[in-house]
């Protein structure tokens, strides 16, 4: 969890406004897939573990009692599960993001390995690998 919020405040500091828009984005198409699946699949599922144990006559009764009420208490656990998936789902594309961006720096900083030296002798820039200097033609390493 801590390195979940330290990631987080790393992504929040460092991520410029297009990513965290694409996030946000990504995010809320999630959001409606999951709303979708957690509709379709979880509250129906909530319910009949619910039958299963208390051994309510009607499935759709039961149903119906959770998710418009007088207790909505279905819609309430499916809030719950969107915010709980949409959540991971963010994480993982703050994640791969975060990634991402490692993988560039890391990239741009292998591309600013020296390729050039300063001649000790000269203080002229020549090639890493050179073993005589061009410029004053001394011997270096
Ligand atoms: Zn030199």
């Amino acid at each position: 969890m801590k390195k979940f919020l330290n990631e987080f405040k790393e992504f929040a500091m460092k991520g410029n406004m297009i990513d965290m828009s694409i996030g946000v984005v990504i995010g809320a198409a999630f959001g409606k897939i999951i709303t979708g699946l957690t509709d379709c699949i979880i509250t129906p599922l909530i319910a009949l573990i619910i039958n299963a144990i208390f051994h309510v006559e009607s499935t759709d009764q039961l149903f119906s009692s959770i998710v418009v009420g007088p207790f909505p208490v279905g819609q309430l656990i499916s809030t719950v599960i969107d915010f709980l998936i949409t959540a991971m789902v963010l994480f993982a594309i703050v994640k791969a993001i975060n990634e991402i961006q490692t993988l560039g720096h890391k990239e741009a900083e292998e591309e600013a390995a020296p390729t050039t030296k300063v001649c000790p002798y000269c203080k002229s820039e020549i090639a890493i690998d050179a073993v005589k200097c061009p410029h004053c033609t001394s011997d270096v390493e």
